[in-house]
């Protein structure tokens, strides 16, 4: 078990292509920091900088605190499982398992091995071994559910099954650190609950640093202890799930975090009358007295505003300012509707409602924004002017 830090990491790959910009992140001993980013934007990078399937162009990478940079791979104790792992098609799933651990054995001498392998001591050891890679692979596989499984060939197995045996294979390992890479990505959608459930535990109860790469929101939000989003090649803000979430950093990361994405409209905020207002096009909208105190001094300045999809509410046609769109869409997702709405020279509007009154496409609706919910960004910069 052991922390991994990166410090200030650029990679650039052969080619000019600068994957990793001034890249730092600590995965902290015994806890699953979820990395979500746009694709492309370098996080498999970051996964084989650590297991050091790749060189850093310059920064630092630590492992329990010992500098890494120049470690091969096979002495970092790091292991890596990737979107559709490649389990031995020739070896049971108990070979595939225990293969890793077969691998690492230490106390083969190097010399004389045949006159080794005819003694007593080579067989007591070997017995141990064998109980103990058995003992392992036992366990790994009763706490994935493959327990069962263990005499079959990867031939005989599902996708879910075979995934689960590539996690296995880096479970029995008991490695420092894990790096997987969208493991869950290619299950059908009720297997992958159940598999992340089941990873969550075993990663809990194992304690290793713990490097997840999804793009799936609602994994990144039930698995993380802390959720880092990146951007082009940088991490653009490190915090608990539910405080990303709330407190973006940037319009970047809040257009990253949550499904489906946030609205963001240009805004301006204006003082009128002794009130302070955001206008989103032509609609005037009043602060919230908690607002005021921060926003009123950015008075007269543009903005974008952000609007949980959930935070964009229908209102009657006497209920004061609106924003006035047409029905494009009209989606059902059980106890909700989603609701998606054109308005003239704004970006396609999306809402979430409890399922209530119908809308049809092609209906007029009138939208009310709840300020207190929303997000507000510099128009320039995109930083978040509420952070905290
Ligand atoms: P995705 O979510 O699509 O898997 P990612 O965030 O994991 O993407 P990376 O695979 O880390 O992104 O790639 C980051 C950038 O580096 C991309 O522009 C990619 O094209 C580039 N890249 C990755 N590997 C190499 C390589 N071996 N040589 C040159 N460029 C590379």
């Amino acid at each position: 078990m052991a922390e991994v830090t990166l410090e200030r990491v650029c990679k650039t790959y052969a080619g000019g292509v600068r994957a990793l910009r001034d890249f730092s992140l600590t995965v902290p001993n015994g806890q699953l920091v979820v990395l979500l980013g746009p694709s492309g934007c370098g996080k498999t990078t970051a996964l084989r900088l650590i297991a050091g399937l790749d060189r850093v162009s310059s920064g630092v990478v630590r492992i329990g605190g010992q500098v890494v940079n120049e470690t091969p791979p096979h002495l970092r104790d790091v292991a890596m499982v990737l979107q559709e792992d490649s389990v031995y098609p020739h070896l049971t799933v108990r070979q595939n398992l225990a293969l890793g651990l077969r691998l690492r054995r230490q106390w083969s001498p190097a010399a004389r091995p045949w006159r080794w392998l005819l003694s007593a001591e080579y067989r007591r050891r070997a017995r141990a071994e064998r109980a103990h890679i058995e003992t392992r692979v036992r366990e790994a596989a009763e706490a994935l559910g493959i327990g069962a499984l263990l005499r079959r060939y990867p031939a005989a197995l599902s996708g879910g099954q075979r995934q689960r045996v590539a996690v296995g294979r880096a479970v029995v390992r008991q490695p420092a650190v894990f790096l997987l890479d969208e493991p869950l990505a290619s299950l059908e959608a009720r297997l992958r609950e159940e598999l992340r459930r089941e990873l969550r535990s075993l990663q809990q109860r194992l304690g290793v640093a713990t490097l997840y790469v999804t793009h799936d929101q609602e994994e990144a939000m039930t698995l993380a202890d802390r959720l880092a989003v990146m951007c082009a090649g940088a991490v653009r803000q490190v915090a608990a799930p539910l405080h990303v979430y709330d407190h973006p950093a940037d319009r970047d990361v809040a257009g990253l975090v949550g499904s489906p994405p946030i609205n963001l409209l240009e805004a301006r905020l204006a003082v009128e009358d002794g009130a302070c207002r955001v206008y989103v096009d032509e609609a005037a909208f009043d602060l919230p007295a908690s607002l005021r105190d921060a926003l009123t001094p950015r008075a007269g300045e543009r903005l974008t505003l952000g609007v949980r999809p959930d935070a964009l509410r229908p209102a009657a046609v006497d209920a004061g300012p609106a924003i006035c769109a047409v029905v494009h869409g009209v989606e059902t997702l059980g106890d909700r509707v989603q609701v998606i709405a054109d308005a003239p020279r704004l970006p396609r509007l999306v809402c979430r409602w409890e399922r209530g009154g119908v809308v049809r496409p092609g209906e007029a609706i009138r939208l009310v924004p709840d300020l207190a919910r929303a997000h507000y960004f510099a128009a320039d910069t995109g930083r978040n002017l509420l952070a905290h």
